[in-house]
């Protein structure tokens, strides 16, 4: 194999491993490089429901062992390290990865996003003390105890939904009194009886002591008025914000930086690809991801016939 690659795929949830498939199956011999927690934010989700032929459903993180097996078996190779840094300013596209550099004529970037903080008072000292985002990877931590789910959102609703499993009682958070969470999972958190929801109410300030935490002082918005709820878990599910900080600044993005499309799934840069919640502030299902990753795969194998090949 030549010291340049074809293609390197950057991130493995959906979007990147699908994107490998569909090269490896084009004879491209993708490099991918997967994160040191490959997998995406499927690894933190429990059980996935709408991914077309699960009929009884499938835990998040079975699924992409399935989509990264089916993407090897292909011939995808996939390296479990993070990217450094990229220099997309001129070809072949340079990848550094651990002080080691790889070359490319084209690039997929499926980086995805991560979880959001509230950054309210206290919340840094208590992260990892009572605080968490991840409902899957902590909950098991609450055994009997009540938590709070902060957002309105169907993050929100299954990690609520999910944590009654474990805490006597949850109590959901939500800044407005309209919830963006779909009808199906806001239904299912609130005939839930351990579930309870408070609309408008957003948290002021985390409360702890030397075990961890103890509660909050939440603010009504409308009035600013406040009351202390009390809670020894605390679950952060207000939405997420895209991977793109490796990127410094070389490929176009929204004020968010999620990374525009600039023909079809190609990037401002002629040559590098975009695939999943890296660019997409809209569906963000696992489904559409995947989509987008065989999208970004044709795109790539048409653009490296035409410019490289
Ligand atoms: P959403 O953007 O849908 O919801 C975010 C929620 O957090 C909103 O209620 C929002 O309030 C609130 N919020 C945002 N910022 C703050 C803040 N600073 N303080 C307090 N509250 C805040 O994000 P999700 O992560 O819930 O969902 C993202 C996407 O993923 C959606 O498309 C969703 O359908 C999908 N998803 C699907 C699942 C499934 O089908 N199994 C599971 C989880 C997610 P406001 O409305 O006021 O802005």
């Amino acid at each position: 194999m030549s010291d340049v690659r074809n293609v390197i795929i950057i991130g493995s949830g959906p979007a990147g491993y699908t994107a490998g498939l569909y090269t490896a199956r084009a004879m491209l011999e993708p490099l991918m490089f997967s994160g040191y927690a490959s997998g995406g934010q499927l690894m933190l989700t429990s059980d996935v429901e709408n991914f077309p032929g699960y009929p009884q459903g499938i835990t998040g993180p079975e699924m992409m062992m399935h989509l990264r097996e089916q993407a090897e078996r292909f011939g995808c190779e996939v390296i479990d390290k993070n990217v450094a840094s990229v220099d997309f300013s001129s070809r072949p596209f340079k990848v550094t990865v651990e002080n080691e550099v790889f070359q490319s004529h084209a690039i997929i970037v499926c980086t995805g996003a991560e979880a959001i903080w509230l950054n309210a008072e206290n919340e840094e000292a208590q992260k990892g003390r009572g605080i968490s985002t991840c409902a899957t990877c902590d909950g098991a931590f609450f055994r009997d105890e009540e938590v709070l789910v902060i957002g309105g959102g169907d993050s929100a609703m299954e990690e609520a939904t999910f944590l009654t499993r474990f805490a006597s009682k949850v109590t959901i958070l939500n800044r407005r009194d309209v919830f963006r969470a779909s009808t199906i999972m806001y239904e299912r958190a609130a005939s839930n009886p351990k579930i309870e929801i408070k609309p408008f109410r957003q948290i002021k300030k985390w409360l702890s002591n030397e075990q961890g935490l103890t509660g909050a002082v939440i603010e009504d918005p409308r009035d600013g008025s406040t009351e202390e709820i009390s809670a020894t878990g605390a679950f952060i599910a207000i939405g997420h914000k895209p991977i793109t900080q490796f990127l410094e600044n070389q490929i176009e993005t929204d004020d968010e930086g999620y990374i525009l499309h600039k023909e079809h799934t190609m990037t401002s840069i002629p040559g590098v690809f975009a695939a999943g919640d890296v660019v997409d502030t809209r569906y963000r299902q696992a489904i559409t991801a995947a989509g987008m990753g065989c999208q970004s795969a044709i795109d790539c194998e048409r653009w490296l016939e035409d410019n490289v090949h």
